[in-house]
């Protein structure tokens, strides 16, 4: 991929760090540099941009974390999540811009592009964390609060992760990506340990709202490519949006998933509909006022969100749901943020707990 970045500013006391050195070089003088002692204010919206937010993307910093890098999931309860699954934070923000994005609001107060320098402090966290339960199966991913390979080519983290994760035989490491940006995968040996999503979209949905993200056809590709070097792959079909024709458009992106791979290759799916707080919504309508995608028929659900209307969002779930299950072999699946009740109404059958799906899926 190639992101346009504005500007780069790198705090001194990271200025001799691995990652800053691979920064400064992949930048090849493209964009300025410049170098501040704390870069907490310059991360702060750009009161004279038209769209900070979207300004902020463009302004990479490298900086010290100087909070944990290590959270449990945003859906758990308890400290570390019920189904085992933990948020690593790296980075922050992502400089692909699509329409539905969370980040427009939960980042809103802290827009730029930043990369942490002292990254590897959380393998720290990580070997504490299996020293305290090593009986446990923990699953980690890196696709909270940025894309997990966005601006890989400029930072390598994904190698340094690689090779910490895949000498630990009770953790797996998950990128979520909706880039093709694999070039570092393919260079070291994940020995089973790694597994890398895409959040696969039609490609009306990926021409009209995922700006800047790699085609669809080119994230099934990576995978395949990902899959052959040894890595465990899955996808999400989430946000789904219901437009006219998407249940067509959705079933012949599944037909074009599934003549790549064999079903069997799949870790899991995940299914989500199009879902918005109204913060975020007046957010994105701001943003984006001719994305048509923003506008569909919606209702304010009782978690506070705005919702696409439960009959469209069903008939777009038990469509995917019903391609998956006529390929023949079992793909696990789960929807992403449902009551129970929609899962039985899709699947026939009442989810497993969260917490059996973590272990499956981080032990497998
Ligand atoms: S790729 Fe993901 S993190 Fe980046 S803008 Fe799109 S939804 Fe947000």
């Amino acid at each position: 991929m190639n992101f346009d970045l504005d500007n780069i500013t790198i705090e001194r006391g990271c200025a001799d760090t691995p990652l800053a050195t691979r920064v400064i070089r992949a930048n090849a003088n493209r964009a300025p540099v410049s170098y501040v002692d704390d870069a907490r204010e310059l991360a702060k919206p750009d009161a004279r941009s038209l769209d900070p937010f979207g300004a902020g993307k463009r302004r990479m910093i490298v900086a010290r974390r100087k909070t944990p890098f290590l959270m449990s999931c945003p859906a758990g309860s308890s400290r570390f999540a019920c189904c085992g699954y933990l948020v690593l934070t790296l980075a922050s923000n992502c400089p692909m811009d699509c329409s539905y994005c969370f980040l427009q609001e939960y980042l809103a107060d802290n827009p730029a592009f930043q990369v942490y320098a002292n990254f590897t402090e959380s393998f720290g966290e990580l070997d504490r964390l299996i020293h305290t339960a090593p009986e446990k199966h923990f699953r980690v991913g890196t696709g909270e609060l940025a894309d997990s390979l966005a601006f890989d080519s400029m930072t390598a983290m994904s190698r340094d992760l690689i090779e910490f994760f895949s000498a630990r035989e009770t953790l797996t490491l998950e990128f979520k990506t909706k880039t093709d940006e694999i070039e570092n995968l393919l260079a070291v040996d994940p020995r089973g340990r790694v597994l890398v999503s895409w959040t696969l979209s039609t490609d009306a949905v990926f021409r009209n709202s995922e700006h800047r993200t790699a085609p669809p056809s080119a994230r099934i590709a990576a995978a395949r490519a990902v899959l052959d070097a040894g890595y465990r792959v899955a996808f999400h079909f989430d946000p789904l949006i219901a437009y006219e024709n998407a249940e067509r458009d959705y079933v012949e992106l599944i037909d074009e998933l599934l003549d790549t791979m064999h079903p069997k290759n799949i870790a899991f799916i995940s299914i989500g509909g199009l879902r918005m707080t109204p913060g975020l919504r007046s957010a994105a309508r701001r943003r984006f006022p001719n994305d048509a995608m923003l506008c569909g028929e919606d209702v304010l659900a009782a978690d506070g969100r705005y919702r696409t209307f439960t009959p469209l969002r069903l008939k777009l779930y038990r469509a995917i749901a019903e391609r998956f299950r006529i390929c023949g072999a079992e793909v696990p699946a789960y929807l992403c943020m449902e009551p129970a009740a929609i899962h039985e109404r899709v699947f026939g059958n009442v989810p497993s707990r969260p917490a059996a799906v973590g272990e499956r899926l981080a032990s497998s």
